[in-house]
């Protein structure tokens, strides 16, 4: 991971210009100056030159940053914000622990997929149906957690997981045009299972022979980002090894939070191993490619039509379009649909506040930035928003049903894999 150096050299380089503050959602949702970039990097300088005490206050600027890395995208001399975070993250760790629902869930649940698949199966039945939107998906949590999570609804935890549907392998449909390995995360193999089919179905559909190892786990997203370093690494190589017992052209990833995670995540963590385990990471994470930028570099072999013409909107996960620089990939997917429709958000980058595990942990910042991302989705006209990541497709869905705005959010591979 970075290093307290490398931490250190990005801090310094602050000139308190200000520039974050006009961009930050968390400031402009709780207007705290400590809470944007500029305090966030002033505050943690003084911790990581050990300065400052890890005060429950440092521990409130570390916990409130979603990472959408906006701030860093208009800063002038380049203050690479998340790599301070990380590290006062990773420190937190090193001097406090883990509170105990993070360490049951990383070092237990997200190791393996049998005790996660058993936990979401006490689970799900305590989850309560939204009575007040006919035909909602969403379901709300047991009145103690969903006190914690301010009345956060959730999606109903599916019947059965993904992996009971979809075969190890799943053959190409037409020409075998290479073979792939499918990384399914967390969402897609347990909650929004539609759009592990759809992912797998476009891959086929397109001649792919697709790859889904069993053994394969999280993508240690929720670990990493929360500065368990430990815990992190050797999730990232269980899933290295999941995938490098076969011969791929490539790994895909639906998921940019999983891509995000799997790419720049996993060749950072590589940095703290040697030999034989850094060089199977280094190799794993060089195969991962996000679903729809691979699409596009390949080119799709298949017309796809939509049923019947719909004006459609493109959300940009930050993971995507900030983390790996994808945007115009799945804008020219949408583009050779069709009967389909694109108008542009006034901001399509902004952050929907999902920010993974942000959103249950600060649920009143995270709903009121998902507000105006709901607002921007309902100006443009469309009814439905594509996304590429679940994350933002639940957080939308979410603000949405609260403010009674009729907006759809799906995942472009099920918009792909209808069009067909
Ligand atoms: S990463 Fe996003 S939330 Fe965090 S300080 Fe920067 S702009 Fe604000
Ligand atoms: S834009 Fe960059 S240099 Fe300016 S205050 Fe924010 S973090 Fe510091």
């Amino acid at each position: 991971m970075f290093t307290r150096e490398e931490a250190l050299a990005e801090a310094i380089k602050c000139s308190g210009c200000g520039f974050c503050l006009s961009v930050c959602p968390v400031y402009e949702a709780v207007g705290i100056e400590t809470l944007s970039s500029r305090g966030r990097v002033d505050t943690l300088r003084g911790v990581l030159l050990g300065q400052l005490e890890l005060s429950e206050r440092m521990m409130q600027i570390l916990d409130t940053c979603l990472l959408c890395r906006a701030c860093e995208e208009v800063c002038p001399p380049g203050v690479k914000l998340h790599r301070v975070l990380m590290e006062g993250r990773a420190k937190a760790v090193r001097q406090r622990g883990l509170p105990w629902a993070k360490r049951l869930a990383f070092r237990r649940l997200l190791k393996d997929r049998r005790y996660l698949s058993r936990a979401l199966g006490y689970l799900r039945p305590l989850l309560k149906e939204d009575r007040g939107i006919p035909g909602s998906k969403i379901r709300h949590l047991p009145s103690l957690f969903s006190g914690i999570a301010g009345g956060r609804g959730l999606p109903p935890i599916a019947s059965r997981p993904l992996r009971a549907r979809v075969g190890p392998v799943t053959a190409p449909v037409g020409n075998p045009r290479g073979r792939v390995g499918f990384f399914s995360g967390c969402y897609m193999e347990f909650v929004e299972t539609g759009m592990g089919d759809a992912t797998v179905g476009v891959l086929s559909q397109e001649g792919f022979e697709v790859f889904y190892p069993r053994e394969q786990t999280c993508c240690g997203a929720p670990a990493l980002y929360s500065g368990d370093v430990e815990d992190a690494l050797e999730i990232a190589l269980k899933n290295a090894r999941a995938f490098l017992s076969q011969k791929l052209d490539s790994v895909i990833v639906g998921c940019a939070t999983c891509f995000d995670c799997l790419k720049k995540g996993y060749s950072s963590l590589s940095s703290s191993l040697q030999g034989e385990e850094k060089e199977m990471l280094e190799e794993f994470s060089s195969m991962v490619e996000e679903s729809s930028s691979f699409l596009v570099k390949k080119g799709l072999s298949r017309r796809r039509r939509l049923s019947s013409p719909n004006l459609v909107t493109y959300h940009d996960p930050c993971h995507l379009s900030r983390g790996g620089a994808i945007v115009r990939e799945p804008r020219e997917l949408l583009a050779s649909i069709e009967g389909l429709e694109l108008k542009e958000m006034s901001q399509p980058r902004r952050c929907c506040g999902g920010g993974g595990s942000f959103g249950l942990a600060h649920p009143e910042i995270s709903i009121e930035i998902g507000r105006w991302k709901v607002q921007d989705i309902q100006a443009t006209g469309a009814k439905i928003a594509v996304t590429s990541c679940p994350g933002c497709i639940l957080q939308i869905q979410e603000v949405a049903r609260r403010e009674g705005a009729e907006i759809k959010a799906v995942h472009l591979m099920e918009l792909l894999h209808g069009a067909l």
